[in-house]
């Protein structure tokens, strides 16, 4: 069965087919594999709806089940802020130490015991004829004062999870993408797969 990812990224790719190769009666194509794909705008209110439009929407261009997924950090003192707004936080142009240095200056004066958040990820499977599924994972923490360390991407330096004491940044790659919100919300899209996409063998 051929599964496309819907995304660009090649660390999504990279994360996602490790944990499909365990499946191998699935072939997993990306968008690499089809750069005249049109890009779908994400413009949904909430994450699953924009996992969502784009899971349909490139399974309906490429023919075959696809996966999608849209992700973002939460802050309590904030009213949930950035939330499914993360990546445009500090405007389009903006680097991931602008989006950081503006959500450290908005936390400011939030207290150390009031400073918990959340990453959220939710991850759509779709089929050709728009019949699709959505799940959730996510991955509770506080926001830290000053970023620390240097591997990851995006609001990485600032986030240490529930349990930790260091930094998303700090733990690398093997440790977050066994506890973040979207190897959880990952691993349950691949059950669902298996148990309600996978033809019968
Ligand atoms: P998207 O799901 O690729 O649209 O990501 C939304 C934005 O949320 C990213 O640009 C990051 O700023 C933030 N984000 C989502 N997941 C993570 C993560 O695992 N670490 C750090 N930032 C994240």
């Amino acid at each position: 069965m051929k599964l496309v990812l819907a995304t660009r990224n090649l660390g999504k790719v990279r994360e996602l087919s490790d944990m499909l190769s365990q499946q191998c009666s699935i072939e997993v194509l990306s968008m690499r594999d089809f750069p005249e794909a049109p890009d779908v705008v994400e413009d949904g209110e909430t994450y699953q709806d924009n996992a969502k439009k784009k899971a349909v929407d490139i399974a309906k261009y490429v023919g075959v089940l696809a996966l999608a997924d849209d992700s973002g950090l939460e802050i309590d003192a904030l009213g949930g802020a950035p939330g499914v707004h993360s990546a445009r936080y500090a405007g389009s142009d903006a680097s991931d130490a602008d989006r950081i240095a503006k959500l450290l200056a908005a936390t400011r004066n939030v207290p150390d015991d009031e400073r918990t958040a959340r990453f959220k990820c939710a991850v759509a499977v779709a089929e050709p004829n728009g019949r699709a599924d959505v799940v959730m994972g996510v991955c509770d923490g506080k926001i830290i004062r000053e970023p620390r360390g240097n591997q990851g991407f995006g609001y990485d330096p600032v986030f240490v999870p529930h349990g930790y004491d260091k930094t998303f940044a700090e733990l690398g790659e093997q440790i977050k993408n066994h506890i973040s919100h979207r190897a959880k919300a990952f691993r349950m899209a691949l059950k669902l797969i298996e148990s309600t996409y996978m033809p019968m063998q």
